[in-house]
């Protein structure tokens, strides 16, 4: 922010003519004599001051020394207004004349309250003292006297003595030469204030970008290093500007004073572009991104002139350097914005109280806030209200970040559970189809595929479960065992398809005669079936057995030859005596069949009117 205002400034400076000055003719080399124990008198300092400004040729411009000037010189009372003059080649001689009315020896401080300058020598005269003092940022800091950011001279005044101070002030720069004459205690306190303020200032910013410097090493997020960048290159450019780095950088190396202006500024330059660029998501291979690209190796390239030009040339140039990214950035935010990226409206934002501080600044230059302290102190708001407004953006873009990652969090949780849901509902029906056909499968397994009848498997399980029931129950449980008669001579005279016909015929009888709900129909041989019967004794089995008989005796199938087949059964019947195992019920209804089939077939025998042996 400041860099704008400070560019402006400098623009101003260099470009503009001393507007600040009074056009008034010249009155002479007599000043008033200012009286220094009047506070008032003080405070009106700039109405006791006169001034020449050497051009080049003019021999005052060659004159080192107050002896070396031409008697006649022609003075120009500075009538109250601060001396504010443009980048010149001028030498500019000041001059005052002070009295201590007072009492007592006393000591005041001519205070120049700009640091900036080249090579100032001031010389006192008066009872019979000659002293000066050679100093300027072009010398080593300490050719100051006192350790102070501005130019301090001791005036010490006996009573009633007159002094003469002369000032020969040169300066590649901007040239200011705000003046004040002040007692000791005033500069003390001045200064504890302004030490207070430029120490909260500039901790704050380090605070800022010590902190941005510990996102970037914890998150690996480049755009924190670029702002704590951005702020550390402000705020040596401001340090710099102060008079800070001079006093406590590099005191000795007076050479590298006025580099250090230019250099900040194109590292400001530089930290403003990347920050900017990495800040404001500049779409890849957009104008925008080939133009900020560009600037930044620009910045680069004018970082590494800075250390070969002079002074005068790198200043212009990288405040032209300056002004062209300010606005580009500015033109980038914008379109960002419009575009819909929110945190591009601080960023905007910033950049106008930016603006807002150059034009205010550009007052100052121009004369209407002379006051070098003020327009330092609105530089520091303008900074301060920058480099809030920044990090502000930044929080608030990291808020959008976070929100779109809980956003795509949600959506990829909402996607998985209906997934998981979706995969649920699927196995459950897979299972369901899957319970279907195991039970259609358990169906098919018990069952003849010819007859439809249940198969031996069947009986295997039924038989041991309706026996064990029979004997809980006490219940009567009879097994009967049926026979087709001379079947072979039926498969060997129409073929085994005939066969299975009659086999199906013999189903059919079986399932129409087996009734009770528990009667169950097995075929479990070839042509031999077997009939459950619980509850059935072995006289209602018997009834039920000849029934089938009888009706398989008088029943006539049609042989594929068209002649007519009877089909006759046979039939044994056992009913499960106490103590009795399934087999040997097996074995008895089995040895009543054969005993069916000995004695002439087509009958029905019941086990226990068998002969016992
Ligand atoms: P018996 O009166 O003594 O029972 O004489 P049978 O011919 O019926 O006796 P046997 O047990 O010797 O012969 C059974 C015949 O049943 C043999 C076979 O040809 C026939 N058979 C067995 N299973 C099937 C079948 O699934 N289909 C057909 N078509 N015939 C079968
Ligand atoms: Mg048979
Ligand atoms: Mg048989």
């Amino acid at each position: 922010m400041s860099l704008c205002v400070r560019l402006l400034a400098f623009m101003i400076l260099h470009l503009a003519p001393a507007v600040a000055l009074p056009d008034s003719p010249a009155s002479g080399p007599n000043c008033p004599i200012l009286d220094a124990t009047d506070s008032h008198a003080r405070q009106s300092l700039m109405s006791y001051i006169c001034f020449y400004s050497a051009d080049p040729g003019d021999p005052a411009h060659e004159a080192t020394v107050p002896k070396q000037l031409p008697e006649s010189l022609d003075w120009t009372p500075a009538m109250g207004h601060d001396l504010v003059f443009s980048h010149t080649d001028s030498v500019y001689w000041i001059h005052l004349k002070v009295r201590n009315t007072g009492p007592a020896q006393k000591l005041w401080y001519l205070k120049l309250n700009y640091p900036l300058l080249d090579e100032v020598t001031f010389w006192q005269t008066g009872n019979g003292r000659y002293d000066h003092l050679r100093t300027g940022d072009q010398y080593p800091f300490n050719s100051r006297g006192i350790d102070y950011r501005y130019f301090l001279l001791p005036v010490t005044l006996d009573s009633g003595e007159t002094r003469g101070i002369t000032l020969r002030v040169r300066s590649s720069g901007a040239l200011n030469v705000p003046l004040s004459l002040e007692s000791p205690e005033q500069v003390i306190a001045q200064s504890n204030h302004l030490t207070l303020t430029h120490g909260l200032f500039y901790g704050a910013l380090l605070v800022f970008a010590v902190f941005n410097l510990l996102l970037f090493f914890s998150s690996g997020t480049v755009q924190y290093f670029y702002n704590a960048f951005y702020m550390a290159a402000l705020g040596l450019f401001l340090f710099s500007m102060g008079g800070f780095a001079n006093q406590y950088f590099w005191p000795d190396s007076a050479g590298f004073a006025n580099t250090s202006i230019p250099l900040a500024l194109a590292l400001c330059a530089l930290s403003m572009t990347l920050f900017g660029h990495s800040f404001l998501e500049v779409e890849k291979n957009t104008i925008a991104e080939t133009t900020l690209k560009a600037l930044a190796w620009l910045c680069v390239g004018f970082l590494a002139l800075t250390l070969v030009l002079p002074y005068n040339k790198t200043i212009l140039l990288n405040t032209v350097l300056a002004l062209t990214v300010i606005s580009s950035l500015f033109i980038v935010a914008i379109i960002r914005w419009r575009q819909g990226y929110q945190p591009a409206m601080w960023y905007v934002l910033a950049w106008l109280v930016m603006l807002v501080g150059g034009l205010v600044y550009a007052l100052a230059a121009f004369g209407y806030l002379a006051d070098f302290l003020a327009r330092e102190a609105l530089m520091q708001l303008v900074v301060g209200g920058q480099v809030i407004l920044l990090n502000y953006a930044m929080v608030q873009r990291w808020r959008l970040l976070n929100e779109k990652l809980l956003a795509v969090e949600h959506n990829a949780r909402f996607d998985l559970e209906l997934k998981v849901h979706e995969r649920t509902s699927q196995l459950r029906n897979t299972m369901r189809e899957l319970e279907k056909a195991n039970r259609q499968l358990a169906t098919l397994s018990l069952n003849d595929a010819l007859t439809g009848l249940y198969n031996r498997r069947h009986l295997d399980n039924i038989l041991p479960e309706l026996c064990a029931e029979s004997r809980r129950t006490g219940q009567p449980f009879t097994l009967a065992l049926v026979d087709a008669d001379h079947f072979k001579v039926i498969n060997d005279t129409w073929g085994h398809g005939f066969g299975d016909t009659c086999l199906q015929f013999i189903a059919d009888i079986l399932t129409r005669h087996v009734k009770r709900p528990r009667d169950i129909a097995i075929r479990f041989g070839g042509e031999e079936f077997a009939l459950l019967l619980p509850g059935t004794d072995t006289e209602g089995a018997r009834k039920v057995c000849r029934a089938i008989l009888h009706d398989s005796a008088t029943s006539s199938l049609t042989g594929p030859d068209g002649a007519k087949a009877i089909l006759t059964l046979s039939a044994g019947i056992a009913t499960l005596t106490h103590g009795e195992t399934q087999s040997g019920l097996f074995e008895r209804a089995d040895e009543a069949l054969y005993q069916a089939k000995a004695t002439g077939r087509n009958k029905v025998v019941a086990s226990d009117t068998l002969p016992t042996e």
